[in-house]
């Protein structure tokens, strides 16, 4: 009989880690709940081609993978630091927003300590209904080894934690594989395959094109570089105190409990906490680019805001962007050898995967522990984290509520657990929750 595990987690992000942490810390001594996690990517990294080496955290340390949910966790940032021998540095520091490096490091120390829980290069492709007298029991995941060799599990739960996947606006769709085009999502791999790029495009106005921005301004070959946006100038992210609240644990219930239409305007009222806007040092020290610019009286750099891209063409000299500038009512081309497109992420990944299960999950809507409604025969629970944004609000797919939301669903998962166990057939002796 093929085993099953209690649950199974798709990828092994910051939400999952977190979730595992949750699952560790509430057993208090019985047996652990037999989850596995499937990652992609070989090993843990967090968001790998976009750690540049200025960059930091736009949320405070404390946002860790558990001191919202536990601060007495030995998974805390503060312990990761007391176990890295860098706690009074860091209290030295005086900062609030550890470099990106320090944290993909934290959560990589995490990580580490549930690699037996974790099958790594391995994509989920799709999740099956499994049947028992004509109802569904169990899950069957699917994935494919970076060897091509597909594997199937069973689980009684799913925690679909796949974050998000690179928006690539509609225009540049059909350039995908030309290599010259990319998303900030894999920018420092494909950035490195155009060391030589002596004209390059950046496309968007948010943290990752300023970051990008200030990246390849800095680089050794000078390349010129145009940062193209819609928007009239960058806008600071909005983190001051009181704004800052919506990303407070209990805002998440106020979100959950109102109507539809008010949760899309909340969403709309503080998306400049997150959305199309970046960290007011980096606008800054952009700002400051560009003055020494004028100085030098140089023209390297443009800042080409109100700027539409109206068609996009590869050829053999480079790529060609059909520019209109909205001020000037004109239009105009011009030759990149590189075009980045720091143009977001869309969330909908999760649906690709449970598509053999649609016909039992509805309009894929979530209670408020996150969890998939389904018709009264499917009985397996699927839990999303971070495609949650609509019903739980603006900091579903960051990390400020991730500690707090992974105890929630692992209440729910411990809670379901003793009657799936003795419901579905098993192999697996029950554990004591
Ligand atoms: P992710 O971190 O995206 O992890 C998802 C994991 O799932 C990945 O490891 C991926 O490889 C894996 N995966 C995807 N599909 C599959 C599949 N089919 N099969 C197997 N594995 C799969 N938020 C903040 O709060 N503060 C910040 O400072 C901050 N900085 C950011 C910087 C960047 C450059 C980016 C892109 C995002 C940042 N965010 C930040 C938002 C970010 O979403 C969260 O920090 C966090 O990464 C969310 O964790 P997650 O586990 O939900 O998603």
């Amino acid at each position: 009989m093929q085993h099953i595990h209690d649950l199974i987690g798709v990828g092994f992000g910051p939400s999952n880690i977190a979730l595992a942490i949750a699952l560790e810390e509430k057993r208090h001594g019985a047996k652990p709940v037999d989850a596995l996690f499937i990652e992609r990517q070989p090993s843990f990294a967090w968001h790998p081609h976009m750690l540049l080496d200025q960059a930091h955290m736009q949320i405070s340390f404390l946002k860790d993978l558990a001191t919202l949910r536990n601060p007495t966790s030995r998974f805390t940032f503060i312990n990761y630091l007391h176990e890295s021998g860098r706690l009074p540095d860091f209290i030295n520091l005086k900062s609030f927003f550890p470099s990106r490096h320090e944290f993909n490091d934290y959560l990589g120390w995490a990580a580490r300590q549930f690699e037996a829980s974790c099958a790594y290069g391995q994509e989920v492709f799709e999740v099956l209904p499994e049947k028992q007298g004509g109802e569904v029991s169990l899950l069957r995941v699917r994935s494919r080894g970076d060897d091509g060799r597909v594997q199937e599990r069973l689980a009684r739960n799913l925690v679909v934690s796949v974050g998000g996947t690179p928006n690539i606006p509609e225009g540049f769709r059909a350039l995908r594989g030309d290599g010259r085009v990319f998303h900030s999502n894999s920018y420092l791999k494909d950035i490195a395959r155009h060391g030589q790029a002596q004209r390059v495009a950046v496309i968007g106005a948010g943290q990752s094109a300023a970051e990008i921005f200030m990246d390849l301004q800095g680089r050794p070959n000078a390349p010129q570089v145009d940062l193209i946006m819609r928007a009239r100038s960058i806008r600071p992210a909005d983190d001051s105190a009181f704004v800052n609240e919506v990303f407070n644990v209990e805002f998440t219930d106020y979100v959950y409990s109102r109507p539809q239409d008010e949760r899309a305007a909340l969403l709309d009222e503080v998306s400049q906490t997150n959305y199309a806007v970046a960290d007011l040092d980096l606008i800054q020290q952009i700002f400051k680019v560009f003055y020494d610019q004028k100085v030098a009286r140089g023209n390297r750099l443009r800042m080409l805001r109100q700027h539409d891209v109206r068609a996009v063409r590869a050829a053999s000299d480079g790529v060609h962007l059909q520019l209109f500038d909205q001020d000037a009512g004109r239009e105009s081309s011009v030759r990149y050898d590189a075009v980045v497109l720091a143009t977001g992420y869309m969330r909908e990944h999760h649906k690709d995967l449970l598509r053999p299960l649609a016909p039992y999950l509805g309009d894929f809507s979530v209670d408020r522990y996150y969890r998939l409604a389904a018709t009264p025969d499917f009985h397996p629970g699927i839990f999303l984290q971070g495609a949650c944004e609509d019903s739980h609000g603006i900091s579903d797919t960051l990390l400020s509520v991730t500690s707090v939301r992974t105890g929630e669903i692992g209440n729910a998962l411990l809670a379901a657990m003793p009657r799936m166990r003795s419901s579905a057939r098993s192999e697996s002796t029950l554990a004591q929750i």
